[in-house]
């Protein structure tokens, strides 16, 4: 580090992002990305709006957060989305938004949490899970501050029941609650109808994943209309014009074709049936995983010493 560096981030501990590697002959499991490529209509979509690349894209993504309120469903409208660069880029917002009382999230989970509470210098608990890796719902409901729930939860695959979703929202009016929605469309339960009865729900989504998106950065924020002018005085303040014109299109064409992301995820849902019966006949403990990816252990081996060539 340099001498300039600003003494907050001196001990500032980065995410450490999943290795590309430059080889293509490889069954590439680390960043749970989509095995399927774009949807076709998506890329045609994206392909003429790259030849305007000349000029700046719509800071208001209006297109987009119309055709994914109406895809959502619930009576949500567009004043009801936000569009990040990324879901983490709606995080990390989040965060530099509601960060007046701390923070409080489980142990363990997506490892980009405590990170963003460091570089907001803010507070931040983290509750360990209970021993059947679930998460400890009683726990996070005494912690004071805004608490971020992975729902399905990362690496666990677990899914918390709306229900306690619910008792965390309505332990305290005043605090924010994010459920983070990564993995949800692999057979989770959404919290996005919650979304009109509690002002202080903010549910992320991404297309990184059921959307084989991840190389276009497009994530989303869905709440109450006021969260998302919170969100958005940050975002004017920070960067405007954070999707790109490509990935906008990309965005929509995939709304566009929602058959397609459908089909992929049965797919993903039938091969992770699939590979966890394997696994469990292979001796391998493995939790019920409501996402792309599986938590295993085996019961005698190390997850070290496993070869998986
Ligand atoms: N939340 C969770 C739980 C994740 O696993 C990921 C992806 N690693 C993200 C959020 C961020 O996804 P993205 O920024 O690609 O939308």
């Amino acid at each position: 580090m340099s001498k300039f560096l600003d003494d907050r981030f001196s001990n500032l501990l980065p995410y450490t992002p999943g290795e590309q590697p430059k080889t293509s002959d490889l069954i590439k499991l680390n960043t749970n990305e989509s095995p399927f490529p774009p949807s076709p209509k998506a890329l045609e979509t994206a392909e003429k709006e790259l030849k305007k690349s000349n000029l700046y894209p719509d800071p208001e993504c209006t297109e987009l957060r119309d055709k994914f309120a109406e895809v959502l469903g619930c009576g949500l409208t567009k004043e009801n989305i936000f569009v990040g660069n990324g879901s983490d880029e709606v995080l990390y917002l989040a965060f530099n938004a509601y960060k007046k009382n701390g923070f409080a999230f489980p142990d363990i989970t997506y490892g980009f949490y405590p990170v963003y509470g460091e570089i907001t210098c803010a507070e931040y608990k983290e509750i360990p899970l209970k021993a059947d890796f679930t998460v400890d719902v009683d726990a996070l409901i005494k912690q004071k501050g805004t608490v971020v729930i992975a729902n399905p939860n990362a690496p666990t695959g677990i899914m918390l029941d709306k229900k306690e979703i619910v008792r965390i929202i309505e332990s305290d009016p005043d605090r924010i609650v994010v459920v983070d929605e990564a993995y949800v469309d692999f057979g989770g339960d959404s919290c996005v109808e919650l979304v009109k009865k509690y002002k202080n729900l903010l549910v992320t989504q991404t297309f990184s994943k059921s959307r084989s998106l991840a190389g276009a950065r497009l994530g989303f924020g869905i709440a109450d209309s006021e969260i998302i002018r919170d969100l958005n005085l940050l975002k004017y303040s920070l960067n405007p014009y954070n999707i790109n014109r490509a990935t906008l299109a990309l965005g929509i064409g995939a709304l566009n074709d929602e058959e397609y992301t459908a089909e992929n995820c049965k797919k993903i849902i039938s091969a992770r049936a699939y590979t966890r019966a394997e696994l469990i006949k292979r001796g391998f403990t493995v939790l019920d995983s409501r996402t792309n990816f599986l938590f295993a252990a085996h019961k005698n081996i190390p997850g070290k010493e496993i070869d998986v060539k």
